[in-house]
């Protein structure tokens, strides 16, 4: 075992990436493990949100459109992305939430396929992902449906009568990772459209979207990405789609020459048409700032890193004989994102204890303690005090205080 070799601060040592957490403003005493939900503040970011504000936004005014780029912003960033999710330029664009850009993708791939009347997915993605496809339902009329297929039977339900498969690679509760490449092939043998959600795989680990010849995807920025709370989030069409690809959010930055005022809508020819309204700006350049945090770190660094911080972590959990009050309902390191679920009755008040000790991890319903872990500011060390303060938390019964109890708003 690791940690009967080396102690955490000799792991820490050797780690490639350890000069990276210098790069984030994070609080004292806080051991953060849920940056699969809210990725924390780059300094980096920091600096661009007053320079944005006070300089851009402040002196230039409205000549920062043109002057300092805001009008190209979403293609810039978007390319950005596409180098960390595989995707070659021009095929990703920053905007939108997950949600919305969901309902553009889906919009536009039905009629991709007018035959076909069936959108599939897996019942236990997240929530808003089925949400858009029940309301895009309700404009398509009956004939149209969706179809829910078992996350451990992808290959087999595979049908053709299936107009688009939306899938999203790692799921949210268990972390399991879906093969990519290996279910966009089998869908295409279908002639199934892919729809891919990657907010708990950019920035995580290589993505190749590209080389799995993906057809759409979506995902988010403020996860692993470190965009901040709310920030944009992206669209990838691939490059052979974009000539018959036509979505229903017509706005105005998406027509290929909206500074013409015309009155009729003509759509721009390639990824830009996703741009609906007038991007966010302020955010917008936040992530840009955030996006530098990857240029000399490899994805496949920040994977090899989170699987042996992820394996330490349960080793950890075992020394302190902790395994055993929790069921791992995460698959096999090889077969995770970058995040850990551990199951038990009471996971709501335990993550909460755990908060007031300085642990943030967050609970997804209906059992879950979701520990998530960014290798890019994640010490050995950080794992070793989390659990050590667990096992108080679990052989004391921290958690049955009655403070831990009540649910906030926001799990
Ligand atoms: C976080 C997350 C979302 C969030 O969607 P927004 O519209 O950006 O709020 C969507 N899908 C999945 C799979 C997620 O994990």
């Amino acid at each position: 075992m690791m940690n009967t070799v080396y102690t955490p601060q000799e792991l820490d040592d050797k780690d490639p990436l350890k000069a990276k957490i210098s790069e984030f403003s994070l609080p004292d005493n806080t051991i953060y493990l849920d940056g699969n939900s809210l990725g924390p503040l780059p300094t980096c970011a920091e600096k661009r949100a007053s320079e944005v504000v006070c300089n851009q936004w402040g002196q230039d005014l409205i000549t920062s459109w043109n002057k300092h780029k805001w009008i190209s912003l979403p293609q810039t960033v978007g390319n950005k992305i596409g180098k960390l999710i595989g995707a070659n330029e021009g095929q990703v664009v920053c905007c939108d939430s997950i949600s919305v850009n969901l309902f553009k993708v889906l919009s536009a791939a039905i009629k991709m396929h007018p035959e076909r009347k069936v959108i599939a997915t897996t019942q236990d993605n997240f929530p808003t992902d089925i949400y858009m496809v029940q309301g895009l339902l309700s404009l398509l009329g009956d004939e149209y449906s969706l179809r829910f297929i078992e996350e451990d039977k992808i290959e087999t339900s595979l049908t053709d009568d299936i107009a688009v498969l939306m899938l999203t690679q790692v799921n949210f509760r268990s972390g399991k990772k879906l093969d990519m490449s290996g279910i966009t092939s089998l869908a295409h043998e279908k002639g199934i459209l892919t729809l891919w959600d990657l907010a708990h795989s950019a920035g995580a680990f290589p993505v190749a979207l590209d080389e799995c010849n993906v057809d759409f995807a979506v995902g988010c920025t403020y996860k692993y990405l470190n965009g901040g709370p709310g920030a944009p989030a992206f669209i990838y069409v691939a490059e052979r789609h974009q000539a018959d690809y036509q979505q229903p959010l017509s706005g105005w930055m998406g027509h290929n020459a909206p500074f013409d005022f015309v009155p009729d809508y003509v759509p721009a020819a390639n990824v830009q048409q996703n741009l609906c309204g007038t991007p966010g700006i302020i955010g917008m350049s936040i992530l840009d700032a955030s996006l530098s945090i990857f240029d000399d770190v490899s994805l496949k660094a920040i994977d090899d890193k989170s699987k042996k911080l992820q394996a330490y972590f349960v080793s950890e959990l075992q020394h302190a004989n902790l395994l055993d009050l929790f069921d791992v309902i995460s698959p096999a390191i090889q077969e995770r994102g970058s995040q850990i679920a551990l199951a038990h009755d009471d996971a709501y008040a335990i993550c909460q204890a755990w908060i007031e000790a300085g642990v943030i991890a967050d609970f997804r319903a209906p059992n879950v303690l979701r520990v998530g872990i960014a290798p890019l500011y994640l010490r050995f060390e950080d794992i070793s005090n989390a659990v050590r303060k667990l096992k108080v938390i679990m052989t004391e019964n921290v958690f049955k205080e009655v403070r831990f109890q009540s649910k906030h708003s926001v799990t």
